[in-house]
């Protein structure tokens, strides 16, 4: 690893580009010093005492959560595996065999329908464990800690996510140090669900924008504010502003790689940062992610065989056992939801993003949103909306302003996360491609990450 430490930060001591989410979460102003102890803040405090101030210390600023709180749900799934076992193996699978069971399958079918059960009862479990025994990646490992930087300006373009409505690229762009500040910047937080709500609503967005043209009916002045309606021609898009510098992690005091994001759940510092996941007791990042695909595979296939079994059983028994009900409500629950949490983060990797990434498209439709909206009003003029959409696509190619990472073949971009051996893309086995601290840039982003216009991209991309 002393190879890998060694390449970093860059010599020039720039960042090298990354304007996630974590950056538009830095709304509080910058504390006179920036090296704050939450040992130390926390004992300034007299009015604290006893358990209050233990629990305070456990939450404080870049600490962990308590170890229970982060691994109990861990329990509960290691609890509903075994619970589930001897419900089918116990219950369903054993009387068909003993030919006592109250549907009156036979013992061909009891016997198939178990050892169905235990192989995917195996897999689930195996790649459960390698889950939650492989840790994302840690930054602090692999990037030599620094004292923190002079340098500081206030980020005044963290306010908001989109400060200014418009931005030539290179313009706007401040040197400063970037900092993890205040308690809305001890890391993003997406949920299990954030992708799945992205998804959705890029999808309402598309369909919005889509809607047929009904401007012939309403008047031309805009309704949402009494004003002239704009010409199409002249509304800008909404860019996002670009900061250059190293960003400064406080607690782990180290500068930050691309993709890197302080997990305020882990209080560490995690490499290509997706989320902080419940369900395994740790972060999902670059070294894990490709084992959460996996498992969420095999979870949604042992669920839904369960959720197809136990039907078929209820259906046919001629008395009701409440346990295989049960089981097969919490079946359905988890086949819903690791179906869900798969489909969307294959779509991720196959776009280049992660979770917290893909939160940078979602604010540039609000913002785009928000604009067509001021000018146009909420409803109607969805011909002026598209024509505006549609230049903004010209002007930029189609390029979407989160995907800083997407580069090379959608084959390529799996390969990267899932590793070059299909058997490490079914089976819990194999690591992702590269180190974790250095990634291949879009091309039509600048060196620091801004977002370009088709014709400034470099000659030959298209
Ligand atoms: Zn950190
Ligand atoms: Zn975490």
């Amino acid at each position: 690893m002393g190879s890998l430490a060694a390449q970093w930060p860059p010599s020039d001591a720039r960042r090298t580009g990354n304007a996630e989410m974590i950056d538009f979460l830095n709304t509080a102003p910058p504390p006179s010093s920036v090296s704050v102890d939450p040992q130390t803040e926390l004992d300034k405090s007299d009015s604290r005492c006893g358990a209050f101030r233990t629990i305070a210390i456990q939450y404080a600023p870049g600490q962990p959560d308590p170890w229970i709180q982060r691994k109990l749900a861990v329990f509960i799934c290691f609890g509903l595996g075994v619970w589930s076992f001897y419900v089918v193996v116990g219950r369903v699978c054993t009387p068909m065999i003993q030919r006592r069971s109250s549907t009156g399958y036979s013992r061909g079918i009891g016997a198939g329908t178990l050892v169905i059960f235990v192989v995917l009862w195996l897999m689930f479990g195996w790649s459960y464990l390698k889950m939650i025994m492989t840790g994302p990646g840690f930054a602090k490992q692999h990037v030599p800690s620094t004292i923190t930087p002079s340098l500081f300006s206030p980020p005044s373009v963290d306010l908001v996510p989109y400060s200014t409505f418009t931005q030539n690229p290179g313009d706007g762009v401040q040197p400063s140090h970037r900092h993890d500040i205040g308690s809305d910047a001890l890391g993003p937080d997406p949920s299990e669900f954030a992708p799945v709500r992205n998804v959705v609503a890029d999808l309402l967005q598309r369909t919005i924008s889509n809607q047929p043209s009904s401007s012939a009916t309403l008047p031309v002045r805009s309704q949402a504010e009494g004003k002239k309606r704009a010409d199409w021609r002249t509304i800008e898009r909404p860019v996002p502003q670009i900061e250059v510098g190293p960003r400064w992690c406080r607690f782990c005091k180290i500068n930050k790689p691309d993709r890197t994001h302080h997990c305020r759940h882990c209080g560490t510092c995690i490499l290509q940062f997706d989320h902080h996941c419940l369900w395994i007791g740790q972060c999902v990042g670059w070294a894990n992610h490709k084992f959460f695909i996996i498992f969420n595979f095999w979870a949604m296939t042992f669920t839904l065989f369960l959720l197809i079994f136990l039907c078929v059983v209820t259906a046919n028994a001629s008395t009701v056992d409440g346990q295989v009900i049960g089981l097969l409500a919490v079946s359905a629950l988890f086949a819903l939801f690791t179906s869900m949490m798969l489909f969307t983060h294959i779509h991720l990797i196959l776009t280049g993003r992660s979770t917290v990434e893909s939160f940078k498209g979602r604010d540039q439709h609000e913002q785009e949103s928000a604009i067509l909206q001021r000018e146009f009003g909420l409803i109607g003029h969805y011909s002026d909306k598209r024509k505006v959409l549609a230049r903004w696509k010209e002007e930029w190619g189609g390029s979407q302003v989160d995907a800083r990472w997407r580069f090379g073949s959608k084959v390529a971009m799996w390969r990267q996360e899932m590793g070059l051996s299909w058997a490490g893309w079914i089976f819990p086995i194999g690591r992702p491609l590269g180190d974790g601290l250095h990634f291949d840039s879009n091309p039509r982003f600048g060196p620091n990450g801004e977002w370009l216009k088709r014709k400034d991209w470099p000659k030959g991309v298209v």
